[in-house]
């Protein structure tokens, strides 16, 4: 399937990034310099272990991103990370980064592979609460229900 860009529609291009002495292929937009990580791929680009389980811990909460995955179609959820709003496919699980996001993460001196899932949550909360309000209650019932199921 033709990948396209969920921000302007035009093509997306593969594009190799090095990584040490290797590369990881991604796909990337001429037009507006985004990029589409297939699931996996920002564990890779980072270095960063923790991250992908950061990102999609609370995936699918709200989808208040208004971005379609150019994987699969499907709906995508923002999340905060180290002070930049990553779009995740809810479907897929693939990321969305705009121009200087991947930058950006490479550059975060979190470690998020050390992280609890006690601090991961704490900082999620924090994050979540800043949303509006609607999606943030739709995600605090979700939550309760979760405990429940425990
Ligand atoms: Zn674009
Ligand atoms: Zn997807």
């Amino acid at each position: 399937m033709r990948r396209i860009c969920p921000r302007d529609g035009d093509p997306l291009v593969a594009q190799a990034i090095p990584v040490g002495r290797r590369s990881v292929e991604v796909d990337a937009c001429a037009r507006c310099q985004g990029l589409f990580l297939d699931v996996g791929e920002i564990a890779q680009l980072t270095g960063n272990r923790g991250l992908h389980r950061y990102l999609t811990t609370y995936l699918g909460t709200d989808t208040d991103s208004k971005l379609v995955c150019p994987s699969c179609g499907g709906l995508m959820d923002t999340e905060e990370c180290a002070g930049t709003t990553v779009d995740v496919c809810v479907r897929c699980k693939g990321v969305w980064l705009d121009a200087g996001e991947l930058q950006a993460l490479q550059q975060t001196t979190e470690d998020f592979s050390t992280l609890s899932d006690d601090k991961i949550h704490e900082l999620l909360d924090g994050a979540h609460k800043s949303k509006r309000s609607q999606a943030y209650i739709a995600w605090l019932l979700w939550t309760l229900q979760r405990k429940r199921a425990k």
